[in-house]
């Protein structure tokens, strides 16, 4: 999953200038990659299953059909909308269609809705040229196609209409083109068909069903973004992973308010799950914490064969995430917090509590000094620990659980373990103060990055004030040595215990 920090709204159709747009149907996949999707089970929406598509036409030559749209308002809101296509006098593809009530009255969708219908009437090896005064329905289906497809149709507007659509032209067999007439705006049969449509008495039954053989399941992994996932387990409308979710916010909203007496927001919180002082690793991490998505306890509880699961390989107890991160007696988590807290306390007295809220929501810890004054150093070394220390206790226990066959990591390699991430963390935020290599952009401060680490560094009075360009610079915790292969002495790391 591809975590950029996609906020942006995408659904935007782009304009096109007046001119042609040629169909191309999608070829296979391109790469192995393209092949693997999520969010896969697609539902007919629920008028597909007792509509029928129209009867088709006999292919013929050519076919140019134009369309239109025509939208009612009543006190500034839409009350109704019509479609129509028209292909020439007495056709069977001409359409004359008031959109029911439960489907989205726009302009844009009835657009939509009169391409649809015109090509599910025409014969798939039969030419079309669909000719309209707005680019939407036709840079919909040539330009953005291949990109909705990847994201999985999450968050495009009219996305009944358009996959439906969609679908019905991969069914094609002839060429489709969309021609933009921009001139042939509120004039032409095909417009007269949509005001009539519009005024009809009695809605249609619009089919807007997907052709099994060329439906394209799902969002594609490798271009999926957080913001986009998070809107794909909305709109698939699992009640019971949003309850955990909500009940995840308000945990960490409390643990926040507690600890940091910061009236923190849900969305502070979403935000602040891809904080940049956050391993970008680690992000995705906290974010499917936040959705309780991880496979872990009962997630395992309904699916065949895998109940006994649901326990803790290591100590028995019931799993789940808080008693993997926070509870299990065995190596792991305790030894983990207590490093973090050892750590922080080499230069600030007060370690919070640690609990699950807190942990999830570290990453919005704000510390103050006794005048008030926000201490920013303070706060990024908190998030640091924090994070790193969680994810660490995390990637242990996968490595037990996948790597080694359930056998949890000793004493001594947690200690390990741990003290390399965190020594691999510094050594990235020097890195990071590169302002050459990384950009102002995403460059950090040399002097917040010393103000950071300042006090918890190994033998620190031998390094010089600036120690940003020293080679080995590494915290004040020191790796032990396994008691079966003693390396030989030296000198080098005195606090070893
Ligand atoms: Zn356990």
């Amino acid at each position: 999953m591809a975590d950029d920090e996609d906020d942006g709204e995408l659904d935007e159709v782009e304009p096109a200038s007046e001119g042609e747009l040629t169909f191309r149907a999608r070829k296979g996949t391109k790469s192995l990659t393209d092949g693997f999707r999520i969010f896969t089970k697609t539902k007919l929406p629920a008028e597909a299953e007792d509509s029928a598509p129209p009867p088709r036409a006999d292919p013929e030559g050519p076919l140019t059909v134009s369309y239109a749209a025509h939208t009612i308002r009543s006190n500034g809101e839409i009350t109704s909308a019509g479609a129509g296509a028209w292909a020439g006098d007495d056709h069977p593809v001409n359409t004359e269609i008031k959109l029911p009530a439960q489907m989205i009255r726009s302009k844009q969708n009835a657009e939509a809705i009169a391409v649809l219908v015109a090509t599910q009437k025409t014969a798939l090896d039969t030419e079309l040229r669909l000719e309209g005064a707005r680019s939407s329905v036709g840079t919909a289906m040539t330009k953005n196609l291949e990109k909705w497809e990847d994201r999985g149709w999450i968050g495009v507007p009219n996305r009944t209409t358009l996959q439906s659509l969609s679908s019905e032209l991969h069914s094609r067999t002839a060429k489709t083109t969309f021609v933009i007439n921009e001139g042939s705006a509120g004039s032409g049969p095909a417009n007269t068909m949509s005001i009539t449509g519009a005024r009809k008495t009695e809605t249609d039954q619009i089919y807007r069903g997907i052709n099994p053989d060329n439906e394209l399941l799902g969002a594609k992994l490798s271009t999926m973004t957080q913001s986009l996932a998070y809107r794909g387990i909305k709109e698939r409308n699992e009640p019971v992973s949003r309850r955990a979710t909500d009940l995840n916010v308000k945990m960490v909203l409390e643990a926040v308010k507690e600890t940091f007496s910061l009236p923190a927001t849900p969305a502070s919180i979403w935000k602040s799950t891809r904080h940049k002082d956050i391993g970008r690793n680690i992000r995705n991490f906290l974010w499917k914490s936040m959705h309780s998505a991880h496979r872990v306890g009962k997630y395992w509880e309904h699916i065949p064969e895998c109940g006994d699961r649901m326990n803790c390989v290591h100590c028995g107890a019931e799993e789940s995430l808080q008693h993997i991160l926070l509870e299990c007696s065995s190596p792991g988590q305790s030894e983990v917090w207590e490093l973090a807290e050892k750590f922080w306390k080499q230069k600030y007295s007060e370690w919070p509590e640690m609990s699950m809220g807190l942990l999830l929501g570290s990453s919005l810890a704000v510390f103050k000094d006794e005048n008030g004054k926000p201490q920013p150093a303070k706060a990024r070394l908190y998030r640091i620990l924090v994070s790193e220390s969680t994810h660490v206790i995390w990637k242990l226990r996968c490595d037990s659980v996948i790597g080694r066959g359930g056998v949890p990591p000793t004493a001594n390699e947690v200690h390990n373990r741990w003290v390399k991430i965190i020594n691999g963390r510094l050594e990235i935020d020097i890195n990071l103060t590169n302002r050459l290599k990384y950009g102002k952009q995403h460059a950090i401060t040399p002097s917040l990055v010393l103000d950071t680490w300042r006090g918890t560094l190994h033998r620190e009075g031998e390094l010089p004030e600036d120690w940003l360009r020293e080679p080995g610079v590494l915290v004040g915790i020191a790796p032990l040595r396994s008691r079966r292969s003693p390396s030989p002495p030296s000198g080098r790391r005195g606090r070893n215990r």
